[in-house]
Parts: C-alpha cells; sequence; structure tokens
C-alpha cells in the first residue's frame, strides 16, 4: 500500500478496547502474530500468551510488561497500545485512550455489547477516538453478527457501517465477503487466508449487502452521496475513501467480524486499521498550557518536544518510562522538563518495545510510542518537555468546560 511521504503517515498509535472476556487478549495475541511480532501463537487457556501482565509468563519476555509493544503491517508501523479491559483499571484506559489515536472494539457475537463495552466507549467518545468495532467469536454456538451490530447501533448509538458478510455459522464459520472490495477472504484449516471471487450462491446476498452500505455511506457522507446520485453507486474507491473519513471524524463506525480464536479475521482487521484509523498526523494537534496560556503543539519533528508519560514499569532493563511524543524530536542524552515534578530529567535510552526484544534507537519523534530508561521523577500523567519551551499537557480532544458568566 502506498503511504504518504512523510513517514508519520504510516504509524498507527492503536488500542483495543473490550469487555473482559470478549477476546481482547486474544485478538492482541493473533495480531502480534499475525505481524511476525512473535512466532509462537500463544493460548489464553495455556497460559503462553505474550501480552498479560503475570511474573509467571517471565520466560516469554518483554510484552508481559509492555504498555505499548511496536508491529509492522503492510509498510505500517502499528503501536499496540495496552488498554486494561476491567472497570477497576478505569484510570489506566482513561490515560491509554489518552495516547492512542484510534481503537478497535471488540465485541462478542453472542453477547453483543455488554455493560463494561458501554463504559469503555463513553470513555473513548469523551477522548474523540475514532473506533473500528470487531466482533469476535463467530465461531461460537448462537454468533448472530446482525443481531450484534443491533445492539451496538442501539446502545452506543454509532453509524454501525458493516463491511463485511460472514461466510457460514459457528462451525462453519470459514471466511467473509469483503463487500467493499467485493472478493470472498477465506480461512483454511492453517493460518492462511486465500482470496477468491466471491461464491455464486453468496453473490445476491453480498450484493445486497453492498447496496444497503452503500446507501448508509451516501446519507452520511457529501462527496459519496454526490457519486451515488450522479451514477446510482458508488465505486470502490469512493467507498473506501467515504469510510476513512467517516472513522476519522467520528460520524461512523466500520464494523468486521471474525473468530480470534480461530485466527480468523485477523489480517482484514489490520488492513482496517491502516486504510480507515488515522495516523498521527489526521489527529488535531495536542493542547497544553503554561502559565495559564493556552498552547497547541502539532505533530512536527522540527517543534519543540513534548511527550506524555503514560506508563512507568520498573523491569529488569531499568525503569521504563513509556512517552507518546506528540512534538518535537527527542534525542538519547537529552535533557528534558518534567512539568508536573518540575525538575529536569535526562534521557538514557530510548527502545521501541517489541515483543521479544527493546531495539534501541538514537532519537524517536512527533507521533512515536516509545519506552525511555533513565528518567527518575516522570510517573503516570507527566509532561516531558523542551526546557526553553515548558507546557503542561492536557488531554487531546477532551475540551476543558467553559465556564462563562454573565
Ligand atoms: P479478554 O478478557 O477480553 O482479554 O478475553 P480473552 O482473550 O482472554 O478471551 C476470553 C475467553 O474467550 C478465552 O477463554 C478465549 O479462549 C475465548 N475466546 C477468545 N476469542 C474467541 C473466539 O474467537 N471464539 C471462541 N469460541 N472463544 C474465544
Amino acid at each position: 500500500m502506498r503511504t504518504d511521504h512523510n513517514p508519520l503517515a504510516a504509524v498507527r498509535n492503536l488500542g483495543i478496547l473490550a469487555h473482559v472476556d470478549a477476546g481482547k487478549t486474544t485478538v492482541t495475541e493473533r495480531i502480534l502474530f499475525a505481524t511476525g511480532t512473535t512466532h509462537k501463537r500463544g493460548e489464553v487457556h495455556d497460559g503462553t500468551t505474550v501480552t498479560d501482565f503475570d511474573p509467571q509468563e517471565r520466560d516469554r519476555g518483554i510484552t508481559i510488561f509492555a504498555a505499548a509493544v511496536s508491529c509492522a503491517w503492510d509498510g505500517h508501523r502499528i503501536n499496540l497500545i495496552d488498554t486494561p479491559g476491567h472497570v477497576d483499571f478505569a484510570d489506566e484506559v482513561e490515560r491509554a485512550l489518552r495516547v492512542l489515536d484510534g481503537a478497535v472494539a471488540v465485541f462478542d457475537a453472542v453477547a453483543g455489547v455488554e455493560p463494561q463495552s458501554e463504559s469503555v466507549w463513553r470513555q473513548a467518545d469523551r477522548h474523540g477516538v475514532p473506533r473500528i468495532a470487531f466482533v469476535n467469536k463467530m465461531d461460537r454456538a448462537g454468533a448472530d453478527l446482525d443481531a450484534a451490530v443491533a445492539s451496538i447501533r442501539e446502545r452506543l448509538h454509532p453509524a454501525p457501517l458493516v463491511v463485511q458478510s460472514p461466510i457460514g455459522s459457528e462451525d462453519t464459520f470459514t471466511g467473509v465477503v469483503d463487500l467493499v472490495r467485493l472478493r470472498a477472504l477465506l480461512w483454511a484449516d492453517g493460518d492462511a487466508v486465500e482470496e477468491a471471487p466471491v461464491p455464486d450462491g453468496l453473490r445476491d446476498e453480498a450484493l445486497a449487502r453492498r447496496r444497503a452500505l452503500e446507501e448508509a455511506v451516501a446519507e452520511l457522507h457529501p462527496g459519496a452521496l454526490e457519486e451515488f446520485c450522479e451514477t446510482g453507486t458508488l465505486g470502490e474507491r469512493t467507498l473506501s475513501s467515504a469510510l476513512r473519513d467517516l472513522t476519522r471524524d467520528g460520524d461512523a463506525v466500520v464494523v468486521l467480524c471474525g473468530s480470534a480464536y480461530r485466527n480468523r479475521g485477523v489480517e482484514p482487521l489490520l488492513d482496517a486499521v491502516v486504510a480507515y484509523l488515522p495516523s498521527p498526523l489526521d489527529v488535531p494537534p495536542v493542547r497544553g498550557t503554561h502559565e495559564g496560556e493556552e498552547q497547541e503543539r502539532a505533530a512536527d519533528p522540527a517543534a519543540p518536544p513534548a511527550a506524555l508519560a503514560f506508563k512507568v514499569h520498573a523491569t529488569p532493563t531499568g525503569r521504563l518510562t513509556y512517552l507518546r511524543i506528540y512534538s518535537g524530536t527527542i534525542e538519547k542524552g537529552d535533557t528534558l522538563w518534567d512539568a508536573s515534578a518540575r525538575r529536569t530529567e535526562r534521557v538514557g535510552r530510548i527502545l521501541r518495545v517489541q515483543a521479544d526484544r527493546h531495539a534501541p534507537l538514537d532519537r524517536a519523534v512527533a507521533g512515536d510510542i516509545v519506552a525511555v530508561v533513565g528518567l527518575k521523577s516522570a510517573r503516570a500523567g507527566s509532561t516531558l518537555c523542551a526546557p526553553d519551551a515548558p507546557l503542561v499537557l492536557e488531554p487531546p480532544g477532551v475540551p476543558e468546560p467553559v465556564v462563562s458568566v454573565a
């Protein structure tokens, strides 16, 4: 896939949001596997998943401690940010939501929207996080994509735009029709996904669903409406760019389905993440304050650095501070100002955290998520910035309430 010249256009800072048990760990695990980040598929039930924080899993390496893991997909870097699924960790979810640019919300194809999915969804709404929905567990008895989509529409109130039609159900769930490209994606028994023409027996249903998708998109997107009125249809290119606009503006939620456990649906999900969710260049500049004055910082590597620490972990490598860099460039050995603790800090090492290793970096730029060793005072929520251009960051996309006195 072509990416814009600016390498930041190929970065996706992604979170996976879910109700406990919907399959967040399994989806994460399969993403790491599909992207080649791990080479052995872990299973939740046999305790070999690499994303769970559990000292018993030490020999699985680094990701069990990782607040963010970088992986590669189709020429893009996906920084996968851990978001706890349990309501008891609402503060941690809140912090993770501050630093990601887009999310995949995982639902159970039998249960649909559950109470916790609703609360995490509202939090993501408050932070203006664009989302894709993944209806998981399509292999379970009673799995029903249409019913799950109806519960998303009724309880969460987004405009769900279903871009896949399942092939088979429960035990025979063996593929999906990609309604944007009108191609069938079939999973063989192994991990491989094969692309094929839509089987004859499914063609009429696929065309009807494609038509419904075109109508729903035309209703929401003025550019698509124009083409729809002129030609009576929507071409693949207009459809996918309208889906991207609608997702990024938070006007609609693209819905895909699969069975993470059976490793079905994760590759198309990654394609959708890359195609529809925003890069750091597509999101509004972060806002901060200095001495009561509001400032904005764009994702510009040449601007003064500003970063938010969102997680601190003690690990055998040292004290790792995970940073989302919003502007500027941070280099090894730099002195930064911790605007929250009001003291200077020195950047020891900069690391890109991968599943089984820390890749050392000389520098990291705006839009990126990295771990830094050597910071002593920074804690989750601290702003780190240039000593001569200080500011305290506020949650992006969440305006402070304006109190006006008449
Ligand atoms: P989390 O709590 O959201 O992280 O969910 P997990 O990934 O731990 O999954 C919860 C349970 O659902 C585990 O027993 C998984 O094996 C199971 N599970 C996850 N994905 C699927 C799926 O696609 N199909 C089925 N049948 N079970 C799944």
